[in-house]
């Protein structure tokens, strides 16, 4: 684990399920139903419960993020944001992937979360180049915590070792 500005950015790896925090963050699809990655793991680690809150809400659309209770999970909250599938990154994936990171911290505030954790959204089954995907959300977060006293910590998780080293490389960069 490596931490940054005080420990306001948190980067280390594993399983975001296990995380006590006030959100999660949920790579999630339009649909809100549920998938593979982590998204399973985390209606898993929810319960049944929590694909009934997805149902309730009617999908999101790609770069908006919406937020749920987490259930059985340690975690208080879910916020469900969905990233870009990636094409060939002519067709807004940057900006999309940029706009799930932004709306999703916009939620977290409304919503009074302090601690947020964030798996590498797009990176897995939507194929969005994880260097690239690492710069976006980075930048992003960084520059949404500098204006935002609210949010108090923001956690990378990161499932495998290969992401743990690009986020510990981009922080370095932005910070
Ligand atoms: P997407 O469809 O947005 O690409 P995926 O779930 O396929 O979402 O992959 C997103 C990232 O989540 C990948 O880097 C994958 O390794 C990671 N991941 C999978 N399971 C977990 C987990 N339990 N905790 C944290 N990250 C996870």
């Amino acid at each position: 684990m490596k931490r940054y500005l005080g420990g306001r950015i948190i980067v280390q790896r594993g399983d975001i399920t296990q995380l006590a925090v006030d959100a999660i963050v949920n790579a999630a699809n339009n649909t809100l139903s549920g998938g593979g990655g982590v998204d399973g793991a985390i209606h898993r680690g929810a319960g049944p419960l929590l694909a009934d809150a997805c149902r309730a809400l009617g999908g999101c659309r790609t770069g908006e993020a919406k937020i749920t209770r987490g259930f059985r999970l340690p975690a208080k909250h879910v916020i469900h944001t969905v990233g870009p599938i990636w094409e060939d990154g002519r067709h807004g994936e940057d900006d999309l992937l940029a706009r799930a990171y932004d709306n999703t911290l916009k939620v977290a505030l409304e919503n009074g979360i302090r601690t947020i954790a964030f798996p590498c959204i797009s990176t897995g089954a939507y194929r969005f180049p994880a260097e690239r995907a690492s710069e976006i959300a980075v930048g992003v977060v960084t520059s949404f915590i500098d204006t935002h006293d609210g949010i108090e910590q923001v956690i990378f998780c990161c499932f495998n070792e290969d992401d743990y080293e690009l986020y510990i490389e981009a922080v370095e960069q932005f910070v």
